[in-house]
């Protein structure tokens, strides 16, 4: 996670980096620091604790002056977010400021090492002793910092995106990264450098993406020099952004959140866009279309995910396995990474994350391309680490999520799953034709379907009123609404800080329907669906001991509706998709009620969006 900003140039810097760290706080608000070369060639390192606005009101009293720095905002890994271990650190004679994204695993080896030979250290974090063991080496070697740089990160185990500046010298800034974003921007006489594009993209089109153990040696008025840790040059591969500024800003809403929430309508119709044909008949999906013999001879698909997108995945099964009838597991990539799973070189290995940069997800990737496995990634940001890492694979195509806490990634992702299973169903010939049709012709109703319900905005944020002050939440649903349960529990922990479980609603009664009471806020997902009976039941069940039922059901539902408490009403949609429906108002419900508590929306508490780190 935290995001890190670099900038060197003609412009002031410090705007430059303020700017930036306000467009990457999405990743990290434990602490924001920044650190500049003045005129007169000192190194000035200033840091606090908190948002970055602190550190605004922080820097007001100093010298901001310089036209190279860098600057970091910070999600904790190793010692409490506090002034001290915010990022810039300083080595022992303060000649060097390095700024970290990610874990240095044997930083205790190191820190040992450091000690021996006198060194003292002042914060608790991995990434100062790195910046003291840059500065020993430096010394020890009598060599440069780039080459400080390089041999010290030989002797690093872990994960790192870098940014060090130096005392005395304002027209370098090296940069480094392992298993952790890091981007080049390429101005005209001048260099930006970030976790992500978005501080970027306001400056110039044109990016570097480093790779896997490459340095970044960024000199004033020269070219961008590549070397990796084995001093071999490499040619910078210059790519141009898509992205607009224009999709960074909030346009009017007062939170990322609610904005997303409110595209998603768009965002499919942009995902689906030349997938779908014009007639609505056919979907072609390339990454799939161009390994077809790979998807026709699949024993099994495993998809592995963190999160939300784990969510995600679970639908997936649901789809994969019902339209194209081949098996699925859905995998924790934290877990399948480390539990010595099977994998087969004809499995297929489906890897989804917003970011492209999950380190976890990341990992399982590797895991499977040693086995053999051919790779589809699902990500949402182009070039990023796990689009690159896999064989093929979609982007979902939604623009840039800000928001913490996932909206319109969750619907690109299962619309990406609905396109991938309907065309290995068709390749497979597991699916009639007029029923494949029919699906397309679901699947393009979707956008206007998400308008309708975002249209009882005012009704849900009443409804979230009533609930505000709930301690305990249960989601429920059946079949391929009970992902969208567990997404919707999701949502609800995540920006409102209350606690709330999904749960298939049959498994209540195998011990969680003990916990039900007047007090015990249930969203029930019951719309009309071929288990929509056994659902009613375990409703019926929930109500005859005094829960309170909010229930999702489908546009004219009476039954659920006479024994709800409250009701909101979704477009009719067939299964296959209904949690592209089902989870608009289970965002705005969580929305509003972490609205209502005053909570963060954005930014909540201990989280950060792109989790980089294990
Ligand atoms: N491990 C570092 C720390 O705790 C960096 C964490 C991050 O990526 O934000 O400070």
């Amino acid at each position: 996670m935290c995001g890190i900003v670099g900038y060197i140039g003609k412009r002031d810097a410090y705007p430059v980096l303020i700017k930036g760290l306000h467009r990457l706080e999405y990743r990290g608000y434990d602490s924001a620091g920044v650190a500049l070369i003045s005129e007169d060639k000192e190194l000035h390192v200033y840091k606090t604790k908190g948002k970055v606005a602190n550190l605004e009101q922080m820097v007001s009293q100093h010298d901001v002056s310089g036209t190279v720095g860098i600057a970091h905002t910070r999600w904790a890994t190793h010692g409490e977010p506090n002034d001290v271990n915010a990022h810039p650190h300083y080595s022992q004679s303060e000649s060097l400021a390095l700024i970290h994204n990610g874990i240095i695993e044997n930083y205790m080896l190191l820190k040992q090492v450091l000690l021996d030979n006198g060194y003292t250290f002042r914060s608790c974090t991995d990434t100062e002793v790195l910046v003291q063991f840059i500065e020993y080496v430096k010394k020890t070697n009598k060599v440069d910092l780039r080459h400080a740089v390089q041999i010290a990160l030989r002797e690093v185990i872990g994960a790192y995106a870098i940014a060090v500046v130096e005392r005395g010298n304002p027209d370098q800034i090296i940069a480094a990264r392992k298993s952790s974003p890091l981007v080049v921007g390429i101005g005209k006489d001048e260099f930006f450098l970030a976790s992500d594009a978005t501080p970027i993209i306001e400056y110039t089109d044109q990016v570097v993406y480093i790779k896997d153990e490459e340095i970044a040696v960024i000199r004033r008025d020269e070219p961008l020099r590549i070397i990796n840790l084995h001093d071999i040059e490499k040619t910078p591969e210059i790519h141009t952004l898509e992205m607009s500024l224009s999709q960074l800003e909030k346009g009017g809403y007062p939170h990322f959140m609610l904005k997303e929430i409110n595209e998603q309508p768009q965002t499919i119709v942009d995902c689906i866009r030349g997938r779908i044909n014009v007639e609505g008949t056919d979907v072609i999906l390339s990454g799939v279309l161009d390994n077809r013999e790979r998807f026709l001879n699949a024993q099994r698909i495993i998809i592995v995910a963190c999160g939300t997108s784990w969510h995600a995945a679970l639908i997936g099964e649901h789809l994969i396995e019902d339209l194209c009838r081949i098996p699925v597991e859905v995998e924790y990539a934290s877990e399948f990474r480390y539990r010595n799973p099977v994998i087969r070189p004809d499995d297929i290995v489906i890897a989804i994350s917003q970011s492209g940069e999950t380190a976890d997800t990341l990992a399982a990737v590797e895991l499977a391309r040693e086995h053999g496995a051919f790779i589809y990634g699902i990500c949402n940001v182009i070039g990023s680490s796990i689009a690159r890492a896999t064989d093929t694979g979609s982007y979902i195509h939604v623009g840039p999520e800000i928001g913490v806490a996932s909206t319109k990634a969750f619907t690109g992702q299962v619309t990406v799953l609905s396109m991938l299973a309907l065309t290995i169903a068709k390749y497979r010939q597991t699916i009639a034709p007029e029923y494949y049709r029919e699906l397309i012709g679901e699947l393009s109703s979707v956008p206007e379907k998400m308008r309708r319900v975002l249209e009882q905005d005012a009704q849900i944020r009443d409804l979230s009123k009533i609930f505000t002050y709930a301690h305990n939440f249960i989601y429920l649903g059946r079949g391929y609404n009970y992902p969208a349960a567990l997404e919707g529990a999701l949502k609800l922990k995540e920006i409102s800080y209350i606690h709330a479980e999904g749960y298939p609603a049959a498994e209540m009664k195998h011990g969680p329907i003990a916990l039900i009471d007047t007090e015990m806020p249930v969203v029930a997902i019951a719309t009309t669906d071929s288990i929509y009976e056994k659902t009613i039941s375990n409703i019926q069940e929930i109500k005859a001991r005094k829960g309170r039922v909010i229930a999702i059901v489908t546009e004219g539902d009476t039954i659920v509706r006479n024994l709800a408490d409250y009701c909101i009403e979704v477009p009719r949609m067939v299964e296959n998709f209904a949690p592209l429906v089902s989870a608009i108002p289970l965002q705005l419900l969580a929305y509003y009620i972490a609205v209502n508590k005053g909570a963060n929306v954005d930014q909540p508490r201990n989280l950060a969006k792109s989790v980089t780190v294990e």
